[in-house]
């Protein structure tokens, strides 16, 4: 079972975590929890981390790339207090329960800080603990690494703590409770005609995730994936014994009705790079590419054109925002040498993407796409499609609009 920032907010709703979770250790189940820690913490953390000394590492040996280790010692730090605290809460109601910090069992990870990978989960002596009937709690978004150093799973990472835990331990299944009652064919907050799905694909889920629909950590999905871990996410608000079916994410075979667009995500998290006059030969774009890749730049839409001079072609990409200013110094640093013209930055954009396994075997559904946004006279600066997903690349203020009118263009708003 893992709780996420707001179902842990406070004391009142870590008691009301600790009776969720009490009533399936009195139905006989073993348990193991993970929990965030409390809403608005991490951010507390991260921005004191900043302030005492940025985050990226200036020590000998790390060249000023990738997060500092120091950092992770900070930001894992809110994920202790709830563990203790949940255990407290349900020693108080006569449950034997107790926490395990990561270097307790450990669950081990790789080194880059900050976005950590875990490698191995012991799960020896947290299984003696759990069959002999104790209750473990566990804080989530945190590993260490061989050297015994704290290190962080990137930002809601917890999720794919407790999904790294179920498939350590054998479990049944992995159940996710947060503030909203199960995985929506959009983000509930944006649209309030959104549906809460029943079921929906580990492919679908995993795409929803990238693209933005935060109710589940991507690296947690995919991790779930390769494992076979059934995931169901469900509300953490409802109390035991109350209704609370939530969404199964599962195997694609185990949904009947597979429709053509399940849901409909958005990211805000976008900056779109402009580089005019590039130089047009063999190699061009790999020197560009190379150099963002060695500035742990991550790329996501690209779009090359021709330009009005010739032998030069415009080459425009996506990245995240934070990361934007980065990328045009790194270009800008080459300029002369790629043979760039001219860069332009625009972070006031944002990407909405609808997405479903349905789309494999249909025609037609980027025109669906194309119309819905042009009758709001949305403009589209890029696009890009897969397998099962279509993005585009809009103004960022048109963004609730956009997913709106996409979301009923689909046929998927709630009657
Ligand atoms: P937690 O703290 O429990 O991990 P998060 O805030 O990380 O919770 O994730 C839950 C939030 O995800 C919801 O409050 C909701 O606004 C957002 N969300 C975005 N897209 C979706 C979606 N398709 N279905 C459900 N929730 C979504
Ligand atoms: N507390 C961490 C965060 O805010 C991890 C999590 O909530 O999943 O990112
Ligand atoms: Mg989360």
């Amino acid at each position: 079972m893992k709780f996420g920032g707001t179902s842990v907010g406070d004391v009142e709703r870590i008691r009301r975590v600790a009776r969720i979770v009490a009533h399936e250790h009195r139905e006989g189940r073993a348990v193991a929890v993970v929990v965030s820690a409390m809403a608005g913490e991490t951010d507390r953390l991260v921005k004191l981390a900043r302030e005492a000394g940025g985050e990226h590492s200036n020590r000998p040996g790390v060249g000023g790339k990738g997060f500092d280790d120091e950092y992770d010692v900070v930001v894992a730090s809110g994920e202790q207090v709830t563990t203790g605290l949940l255990a407290l809460a349900l020693r108080q109601m006569g449950h034997p329960a107790r926490s395990w910090q990561n270097w307790q069992i450990p669950i081990r990870s790789d080194d880059a800080h900050a976005k950590a990978r875990i490698d191995t989960i012991d799960e020896a002596k947290l299984g003696a603990a759990i069959d002999s009937g104790e209750i473990a709690v566990i804080p989530g978004f945190q590993a260490i690494t061989g050297e015994a150093r704290i290190t962080t799973l990137g930002r809601g990472g917890s999720d794919t703590s407790a999904v790294a835990v179920a498939a350590a331990l054998g479990a049944e299944r992995c159940d996710i409770y947060t503030d909203v009652d199960g995985v929506y064919t959009t983000d509930p907050r944006m649209a309030h005609k959104a549906r809460r799905l029943e079921k929906i694909a580990y492919e679908e889920m995993l795409e929803m995730a990238s693209l933005g629909a935060k109710v589940l950590q991507t690296r947690s999905v995919e991790l779930a994936m390769a494992q076979r871990v059934k995931v169901r996410v469900l509300s953490s608000f409802v109390e035991p014994g109350q209704p609370n079916k939530g969404t199964i994410v599962c195997d694609e075979e185990e949904i009947v009705e597979k429709q053509v667009v399940s849901g409909v995500a958005y990211s805000r998290d976008e900056a779109k790079v402009t580089l005019l006059g590039v130089e047009d030969h063999p190699g061009v774009a790999a020197d560009i590419f190379g150099r963002l890749a060695d500035a742990h730049i991550n790329v996501d839409m690209i779009v090359q054109s021709e330009s009005r001079h010739k032998g030069r072609q415009n080459i425009v990409f996506t990245c995240p925002d934070r990361d934007a200013p980065r990328a045009a110094e790194t270009i800008e640093a080459a300029r002369a040498k790629i043979g760039v013209e001219d860069i332009h930055i625009r972070r006031d954009v944002a990407k909405v993407s609808v997405i479903g396994i349905g789309m494999r075997s249909q025609v037609g559904v980027a025109r669906t796409m194309f119309a819905a946004l042009a009758q709001k006279g949305i403009n589209i600066e890029a696009i890009a499609t897969s397998e099962i997903k279509i993005s585009v690349l809009i103004d960022a203020q048109y963004t609730e609009l956009a997913v709106r009118a996409l979301h009923t263009a689909y046929g998927l708003d709630a009657v």
